[in-house]
């Protein structure tokens, strides 16, 4: 047997605070339609690729020297999206990336969390907030939503007030639900919050609703916006998160962020892909228009749809989820169980994925009314 086989979690000296802690764990299986993570369903064009296996082949003459640690031409590639997509005169020194928003988060609780310090949250929303929060031993403190998911902003600004949290976390559009939040809402809770507010718009590409960029000018000491190029722009392999906000916030990462975190190949991949931004972000009208359609063929099984600005749809009800989830995976489609009561979400997919999701719907209906 392999060294260590007979040893167990309890026999190290684990922080106490981790011990009965369970890992981020959407289950990866192969499956033929796998609508769970929220990524896009079209692969990159086969321009895109020949572009990142080109550039990722110029830098790999370079591999034996570190690569910039500030990530600044890429930066630069970013502030010129985010420029384009909002209106917004932003700055690379503006712009912040890491390997996925998701390490963009935990270098966000490293500089404004920790311990003695409090995040709140609006749940249900993304799961790996709270779990970030206990890996930076940040308390985490639940607010609710509205029975409805969406944010009841009057509510969230008392929950605020009665909190003072040193990190409040909005995620619009939200994950599981799919809400956005209106900027008018985001208004109320910048200006309630004692400290930062992260807004996490992993799925803002796909919402009508504005990037929350539009309110880093009014609210500098306290905005930050997380964004990603996992989600509409189909890059979720190579990942790469990103934040703006201002730039004292940036120099306030720096202080915690390892050096040389993003590799010279991701930082070469990344600006390959920024390059095909119009082709890539093509199929995002296509994925609102079939959710448009998979949730009005829902509704039209006898299921209700939570309305959603992003690329999922949160759905029930079903008296017993986790069963329900089983039978679309008995029906090759792996979607999630997100852990809500009664309900489960699927990740909008090509038509024909999407057409599979709906065939076994169907069957799930009959058999789970
Ligand atoms: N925020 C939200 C709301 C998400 O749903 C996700 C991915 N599921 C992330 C952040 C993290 O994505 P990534 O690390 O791939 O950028």
């Amino acid at each position: 047997s392999i060294p260590g086989a007979e040893v167990d979690l309890g026999a190290l000296t684990l922080r106490a605070d981790l011990r009965g802690k369970s890992p981020y764990g959407a289950p990866q299986l192969d499956v033929a339609v796998r609508l769970n993570t929220n990524e896009n369903p079209y692969p990159p064009p086969p321009e895109l690729v020949a572009d990142v296996a080109e550039s990722v082949r110029e830098v790999a003459a370079h591999l034996h020297r570190y690569p910039d640690r500030d990530a600044l031409a890429l930066r630069g590639d970013l502030a010129a999206y985010l420029r384009g997509v909002t209106g917004v005169e932003l700055a690379a020194a503006n712009l912040w990336a890491a390997n996925g928003s998701n390490e963009v988060l935990q270098q966000i609780m490293q500089a404004f969390g920790g311990p003695g310090r409090t995040a709140l949250g609006f749940a249900p929303s993304y799961s790996m907030h709270p779990i970030i929060a206990a890996g930076t031993r940040t308390e985490w403190v639940a607010a609710p939503r509205r029975a409805d998911f969406s944010l009841d902003a009057a509510a969230a600004v008392r929950a605020i007030e009665e909190h003072r949290p040193d990190i409040v976390f909005v995620t619009s559009p939200n994950n599981p639900t799919g809400q956005a939040v209106p900027l008018d809402d985001l208004r109320l809770l910048l200006a309630a919050a004692p400290g930062i507010v992260v807004l996490d718009e992993a799925y803002g590409e796909f919402s009508a609703a504005p990037s929350g960029v539009r309110l880093l000018a009014e609210f500098p000491t306290r905005l930050i916006v997380s964004r990603t190029m996992s989600k509409a722009f189909a890059f979720a392999g190579g990942r790469l998160g990103y934040l703006a906000a201002a730039p004292a916030v940036v120099d306030a990462l720096q202080l915690v962020r390892l050096p040389y975190h993003l590799s010279v190949l991701v930082q070469a991949a990344a600006r390959a892909a920024l390059r095909h931004t119009e082709a890539t972000l093509g199929s995002v009208a296509a994925l609102v228009a079939e959710r448009e359609r998979v949730a009005a063929a829902l509704s039209g099984l006898g299921f209700s749809v939570v309305h959603s600005d992003a690329n999922f749809l949160l759905f029930g009800r079903f008296g017993d989820p986790a069963a329900a989830w089983q039978a679309y995976l008995d029906g090759d489609v792996l979607i999630r169980d997100v852990g809500i009561p009664g309900r489960l979400r699927m990740t909008v997919g090509t038509p024909v994925e999407n057409e599979a999701f709906l065939r076994a719907s169907e069957e799930v209906a009959a058999r789970f009314d």
